[in-house]
């Protein structure tokens, strides 16, 4: 048996009973000076930070990227420079809407977080398991995310609200074609791709630019559940895909997924057919085919999941030389959105927490802040210019002048008048007859309780997408 320590306070006191509170007598009440009981109260009281507003639910899992082809012309990240390159990561699954107690098999895009520890500090990839997104302007999101909270009266989710919104909103559609599709219920962690959603940049040892898109295939295969399936298994146990993943990781079952990346060559985008940072298009593997780079597998759980799952703080503005980013409009938002909610519920030195921490070392002029639990970097400057060898940027980490022009304007971004509608139909069209059904079954699950004013505002989406989406959703409302 190994032998127990001596139980302390946070302070290091040790503590000679943790069972029984001070009190004058046998049934007299309790001393002020019990400071133990109290601390252990008073810590208690403090134990929750802030929830997510969005993707508070949430498993992660540590694991390793192996390079297994040859990218280095496209990107000096080198992450990337041999086949064989092994990167250390964390990685965190999340469904967006619900609260963190909330169930995981519920209709819903799930957040697929990654944070790769590379030699030249941290690569955050923070995706979903869709390759595109609700809205491509960052002005929508507030109220997007709202419609899918809860009312303010009555404090209960509602279809009304999503379907308002999306009805007035076509550019939702292509997301909502995957949302009410069997992947809107994914049968776990395991079962289902990762995407990066952005497009992103590489950008290689010779200062050339090209706008990539990130792909994490499963090699478990897509499994989904039926919205009966998902409902059934929400009831009985909320927190399935949570332990699913911890006990497939615990037997030494390690999810995989097959890395790729689409690649496009700068100038390209000014001509293609689609506007390439568009979060709400993919850009067709016709057009774009996925180039295999490496194999992501988690294979090892948590120790403990507050310090690891809940503190894990992912931000699309951690890139490494070599990746970068693109004009997405999104993509441009969340890399000060991200960051701004670390700081609000983590603190400003939410960078230094063990696992948001880089595996290298890191030289600034950032000082203080609430819980600078380093040594602050000791007696070190901390101004720039300086004459005290302090560290210094260096020019060889600069990108290449991205061109850039236009009149400063509020831009609808669109593309002609069926640019919402094409690749919805697209993907409709290339789902077998029975997942059609089950789409527009799913889609009238909720739409039939909203309004006959938004039901017919979605019928006309989904026909301009295809008629046969259109006419199967006005069936099913009894239209
Ligand atoms: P392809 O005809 O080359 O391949 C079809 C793709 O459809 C599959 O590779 C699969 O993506 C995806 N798919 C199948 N069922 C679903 C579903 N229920 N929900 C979401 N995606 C599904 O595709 P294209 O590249 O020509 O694109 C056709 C449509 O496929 C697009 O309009 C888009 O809706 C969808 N799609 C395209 C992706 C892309 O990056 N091009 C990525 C994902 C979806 P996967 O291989 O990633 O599993």
């Amino acid at each position: 048996m190994t032998e127990r320590k001596t139980l302390t306070t946070a302070a290091g006191i040790p503590v000679s009973d943790n069972q029984t509170s001070l009190t004058a007598g046998e049934r007299g009440p309790t001393l002020m000076q019990d400071h133990q009981l109290l601390d252990k109260l008073a810590h208690f009281n403090r134990e929750r930070i802030p929830e997510r507003v969005v993707h508070a639910k949430a498993a992660g899992a540590h694991g390793v990227l192996t390079v297994t082809n040859d990218i280095s012309r496209y990107t000096k990240a080198r992450l990337f420079s041999e086949v064989g390159k092994k990167t250390e990561m964390f990685g965190r699954f999340s469904t967006v809407a619900g609260e963190k107690g909330s169930a995981d098999t519920v209709r819903d895009v799930r957040g697929f977080a990654l944070k790769f520890y590379t030699e030249e500090g941290n690569w955050d990839l923070v995706g979903n398991n869709t390759p595109t997104f609700f809205i491509r302007d960052a002005m929508k999101f507030p109220d997007f995310i709202h419609t899918q909270k809860r009312v303010p009266q009555t404090n209960l989710r509602s279809p009304v609200m999503w379907w308002d919104f999306w009805a007035q909103v076509p550019e939702a559609l292509h997301q909502v074609t995957i949302l009410f599709s069997d992947r809107g219920i994914p049968a776990g962690i395991p079962y289902m791709n990762g995407y990066g959603s952005h497009t992103y940049s590489f950008i290689n040892a010779q200062d050339e630019r090209f706008w990539v898109k990130f792909h994490f295939k499963t090699q478990q295969g897509i499994k989904c559940m039926t919205q009966e399936e998902g409902d059934l298994m929400a009831g009985q146990d909320p927190d399935y895909h949570t332990g699913q993943l911890f006990e497939a990781i615990e037997r030494g079952d390690y999810p995989k997924w097959t890395f790729y990346v689409q690649i496009m060559p700068e100038v390209e985008a000014e001509t293609y057919r689609w506007n390439p940072f568009d979060l709400t298009k993919v850009w067709p593997h016709g057009d774009y085919p996925l180039y295999e780079v490496g194999v992501l597998e988690l294979n090892r759980n948590p120790e403990n999941y507050f310090a690891e799952v809940e503190q894990s703080a992912f931000s699309p503005a951690n890139v490494v030389p070599g990746i970068s980013f693109s004009p997405c409009k999104m993509l441009q938002a969340r890399i000060f959105a991200y960051a701004d909610a670390h700081r609000y519920r983590l603190g400003a030195n939410y960078e230094a927490l063990p696992i948001n921490r880089p595996k290298v070392e890191t030289h600034n002029y950032q000082r203080d802040g609430f819980m600078r639990f380093d040594g602050n970097a000791g007696p070190a400057v901390n101004y720039e210019p300086n004459t005290f060898g302090g560290p210094e940027a260096d020019p060889a980490y600069a990108e290449p002048p991205l061109k850039i022009s236009g009149d400063a304007d509020r831009y609808e971004q669109k593309r002609g008048v069926d640019d919402d509608y094409i690749q919805p139909g697209i993907l409709f069209r290339l789902m077998p007859l029975d997942e059609q059904e089950r789409l527009i079954a799913n889609i009238v699950g909720t739409l039939k309780d909203v309004p006959q004013t938004i039901q017919e505002k979605m019928v006309g989406h989904f026909t301009r997408a295809d008629p046969a989406y259109g006419a199967g959703v006005a069936e099913g409302l009894g239209l």
